[in-house]
């Protein structure tokens, strides 16, 4: 027998809880993921069934419109933001899930508030959203490298809260996935990019600067984690130094979040007998 954990249980190996969230630190996190899935094999096999859930239950969302649900992806560079969207979502429908990536502010972004850009792309009923990367980069990456003057970060937090609170109280279920790499595993990736030919393209130097500011940003990922970890919409940190445990992991949550979300085929309002194709 396979030995797949619950999705309860996946719930609640990586929930930073709510009520205990001032106290959360990355440092005591697991990274491994290996006591979720002892092996590789049970992780890609219970991926392969969750993503094929995913799909079918996207599909009843589709249908029935009665909510939709944002998938917020953070981690600091090579965590896997794209590869545990692609995997989770292997077998859903285009037409049903939209991935949005958010880099660095354009003119027009700047000169709105750093929310604009992400309420314009909230899903409507029946879709799934991916961001990866979020409103937290507000909080993260403006943060260390001091974008913004420290008092306006610090008014964001709340403001993040109260952002994803209108989400929910309209319809649209908040899932929050940090994934997290340790250093040594980013180290392994970054001189990876290097040396596979078709994975060079993803290197960028400045991600060099950024990990010489590792203990700053896991720092700020504390503090966003402790202050925005909500009853509404509370952060899961997924341990993400195997690939496909994080996979595994991303798309039990994933697919926990849609049964939540109870989506069944609408009554179609006629007999289908009423009909007669001629
Ligand atoms: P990547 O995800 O590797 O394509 O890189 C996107 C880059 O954009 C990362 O270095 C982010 O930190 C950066 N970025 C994202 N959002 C913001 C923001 N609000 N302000 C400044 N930089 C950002
Ligand atoms: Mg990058």
């Amino acid at each position: 027998m396979s030995d797949i954990p619950s999705i309860d249980a996946v719930r609640e190996a990586t929930l930073v809880e709510p009520k205990k969230a001032k106290s959360f630190s990355l440092k005591g996190s697991d990274t491994r993921g290996d006591k979720l899935f002892e092996s590789k094999k049970d992780a890609k096999a219970s991926l392969e069934e969750d993503a094929l859930a995913i799909n079918e239950l996207q599909d009843a969302l589709f249908a029935c419109k009665t909510g939709s649900l944002l998938v917020v992806m953070q981690g600091i560079d090579t965590s896997g933001k794209d590869g545990t969207t692609k995997e989770a979502f292997r077998y859903t429908s285009p037409l049903g899930v939209n991935v949005f990536a958010f880099g660095k502010p354009t003119e027009e972004e700047l000169a709105h508030d750093y929310l604009w850009r992400l309420h314009q792309r909230t899903p409507k009923t029946g879709y799934i959203h991916v961001f990866n990367r979020s409103q937290y980069e507000d909080v993260l990456v403006v943060k260390v490298r001091n974008l913004a003057p420290p008092k306006l970060v610090e008014q964001r937090y709340e403001q993040i809260n109260a952002f994803e609170k209108l989400l929910c109280e309209n319809g649209t279920r908040v899932l929050k996935l940090m994934l997290n790499i340790s250093k040594e595993e980013q180290g392994e990736r970054l001189r990876e990019r290097l040396e596979v030919p078709e994975k060079r393209w993803k290197f960028n130097p400045g991600d060099l600067e950024d990990r010489k500011l590792w203990d700053q940003y896991q720092a700020a990922y504390d503090t966003a984690l402790q202050r925005c970890s909500t009853a509404h919409a509370p952060w899961h940190v997924v341990p993400a130094d195997s690939r496909s445990r994080r996979d595994a992991i991303a798309a039990r949550l994933i697919r926990g979040e849609l049964e939540a979300m109870k989506p069944v085929y609408p009554d179609p309002g006629y007999r289908p007998e009423q009909y007669e194709i001629g």
